[in-house]
């Protein structure tokens, strides 16, 4: 029999996400960001005291601090729901009915089983029912998902949740193409692969639509 140790290794050695919502505990707010700045900072001071290294030194003495602060407000700054992006939707006034996809948005995620950065490009695209959306606005949903402990497969699924919510329409994909540190750096070490996950919403699951978004995904964009 496995103990649950070994089970829960297995399932982060081999990226399974768990849930399609974060796994955050009721009580994930109930502390300030600057308490929790205070708490992690001892925690990091903790891990490399174990560690041997010695935080008298110039170099390091302000580490745990710095990755403190850098974990809650920037890297896992997403988890906090105060700082989700406001999608702001407009009237589709010109009615322009196609697809509108926006391509290359820069992903910097973290992994949530080794902690360790997710790189890469997002693909996002829509099919307007009456509705649009600030071009910014996907950047920036796609940028509060990924500032979080993630799985792939989870930040696409969510992308695509808050633009058909946004724009009250089923008809939103997303691609994500990604390198994973922990894949690339560590382990197996394979510096070329990468990692392509994909929700097709709607008019997306059809063939030409679906189509359709692949093949401006694939256009090199000169300017
Ligand atoms: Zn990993």
């Amino acid at each position: 029999m496995k103990h649950n140790e070994e089970i829960h290794d297995e399932i982060g050695d081999n990226h399974i996400g768990s849930c399609a919502t974060n796994p955050l505990r009721e009580d994930a707010f109930d502390i300030t960001d600057d308490e929790k700045i205070e708490s992690i900072k001892k925690d990091v001071e903790s891990i490399l005291l174990t560690l041997g290294m010695d935080l008298t030194d110039d170099s390091i003495k302000g580490t745990p601090n710095r990755v403190a602060k850098m974990f809650v407000k920037e890297i896992f700054g997403g988890l906090n729901p105060a700082r989700k992006p406001k999608a702001s939707t407009f009237d589709n006034n010109y009615k322009y009915g196609e697809m509108l996809v926006e391509k290359n948005i820069i992903v910097y995620s973290t992994c949530e089983h080794h902690l360790l950065p997710i790189i890469g490009r997002a693909h996002v695209a829509y099919i307007s029912n009456g509705t649009v959306i600030g071009l910014s606005k996907m950047n920036r949903i796609v940028e509060y998902y990924s500032k979080r402990p993630q799985v792939q497969e989870r930040l696409t699924m969510q992308i695509v949740q808050e633009l058909q919510n946004a724009l009250g329409t089923k008809d939103v994909a997303c691609v994500i193409d990604a390198k994973h540190l922990c894949v690339n750096s560590r382990g197996i070490s394979d510096i070329e692969s990468s990692t392509v996950t994909s929700e097709f919403g709607g008019k997306f699951k059809e063939p030409q639509a679906r189509r359709e978004f692949l093949d401006y995904i694939k256009l090199e964009t000169k300017f």
